[in-house]
């Protein structure tokens, strides 16, 4: 099956979780399903390569928590290293922080200072693209933190977000749409 497919197949929706009203994409059964989280991980290497071109990174970011284990995996397969990009008060050292409006009060990310080298690509990474104020924290504090976005990829987005339109310019890679 296509790409699409196999994220649609390994998602399951939750009526009114986290509250009543909002339908949650779960994706832990795809995570789950050894064939299908290879399929997504290669799927996203396919599109973000590792190598000499321009569009090439060096390392690669994961938002917390879901994102760690898309980002972890890429990393492993690309040979190369992953930083997290925690929710706040999680980090040991000295951080930087980029705090966004959720829908009720406000939600701040941090990444450390000096996990990135000046001018390394970074690839970022989540489960879900929803309205993109995650999203716009994490390439904000990549960038603060001396590294270069080389792109930005999620497993599923929720295009009725307008998360996409929110990021502009910056171009977002989603397996799944819907
Ligand atoms: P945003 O900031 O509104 O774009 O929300 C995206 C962040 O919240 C990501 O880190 C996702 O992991 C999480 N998220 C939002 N909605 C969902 C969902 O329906 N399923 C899984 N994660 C979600």
């Amino acid at each position: 099956p296509e790409l699409a497919a196999v994220v649609a197949a390994g998602t399951v929706d939750v009526p009114d979780f986290p509250k009543p009203g909002i339908v949650f994409k779960d994706l832990m059964p795809l995570f789950a399903d050894g064939a299908a989280f290879r399929r997504v991980i290669d799927g996203i290497l396919a599109h973000h390569r590792p190598d000499g071109r321009s569009d090439g990174f060096d390392v690669v970011a994961g938002v917390e928590a879901r994102g760690f284990v898309v980002a972890a995996a890429v990393a492993y397969a690309a040979g190369c290293g992953v930083v997290p990009v925690r929710k706040a008060g999680k980090l040991p050292r000295k951080a930087l922080s980029a705090s966004y409006e959720l829908e009720y009060g406000e939600a701040t990310l941090e990444v450390h200072e000096d996990a990135f080298i000046a001018g390394q690509r970074v690839l970022v990474v989540d489960d879900v693209l929803a309205t993109g104020g995650t999203a716009g924290a994490a390439l904000e504090l990549v960038e603060r933190a001396g590294g270069t976005v080389a792109g930005f990829t999620v497993l599923m987005e929720l295009a009725f977000l307008k998360g996409r339109e929110r990021l502009s310019p910056r171009t977002v890679h989603a397996l799944l749409t819907v």
